[in-house]
């Protein structure tokens, strides 16, 4: 028996993700009403519309996201997306915002989808969540990637730290090809090891971003 763990965030109509960018609108494209006219008697659907930037809900970043040349959604192959061997990190925000190397070192690292529970995600949706979150340094960004990690998951706003204009971390990850996964939830629902992380996006070119159902899977 497989037991699984949601991951995702919804996404909502006006639902703020990140602080500046827009809500999406979440609508009707056919509404029911006006599908009668179109189908049989007795038949009624509805096909709805979605206008959101790429970066809405919990999603995941590709290097194109930061790389004009690098690879886009649509050049994702699944063996990076799907039952990615995981382990948890825990790093809760109220002992520090800031995620250093010491973090990370002495952990089995390499192949491994490495998720960091901070805590964050009890903030969602509410003010505090877009400001002052926890982030990585870039000191651990090359560590992670000198270990050869296939990705880095995140429950807070941003992996880097925005109180500044740079992102050495989306630098450093992407720029190896590592994938990113932010807005992360129930991360504390995760044992240490164990399990696997799946975070599929649409097979989009010309996008580097786009919202995921990102999951765990637990091997009972
Ligand atoms: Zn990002």
């Amino acid at each position: 028996m497989k037991r699984f763990i949601d991951l995702s965030h919804t996404i909502e109509h006006g639902m703020i993700t990140y602080k500046g960018l827009p809500a999406p609108v979440i609508c009707d494209y056919l509404s029911r009403e006006d599908s009668k006219s179109v189908y049989a008697e007795g038949y009624e659907f509805q096909i709805g519309k979605i206008e959101m930037v790429s970066n809405t809900g919990t999603y995941l970043d590709t290097p194109f996201h930061r790389y004009e040349n690098g690879k886009d959604l649509n050049e994702l192959i699944l063996e990076k997306l799907v039952d990615l061997e995981a382990i948890t990190i825990q790093a809760d925000y109220r002992k520090g915002i800031e995620i250093g190397k010491d973090f990370f070192v002495n952990r089995n690292l390499r192949a491994k989808a490495v998720l960091i529970n901070t805590g964050w995600s009890t903030f969602w949706r509410t003010d505090t969540y877009f400001e002052n979150h926890p982030f990585l340094t870039e000191e651990a960004a090359i560590y992670l990637r000198d270990q050869g990690v296939l990705l880095v998951g995140i429950d807070s706003h941003n992996i880097d730290d925005t109180r500044g204009k740079a992102r050495p971390v989306h630098t450093t990850l992407l720029g190896a090809e590592i994938l990113i996964s932010e807005h992360l939830c129930n991360l504390d629902q995760l044992p240490e090891n164990g399990f696997t992380f799946t975070a599929v996006p649409p097979k989009i070119k010309g996008m580097g971003t786009f919202p995921v159902r990102a999951f765990a899977t637990l091997k009972q």
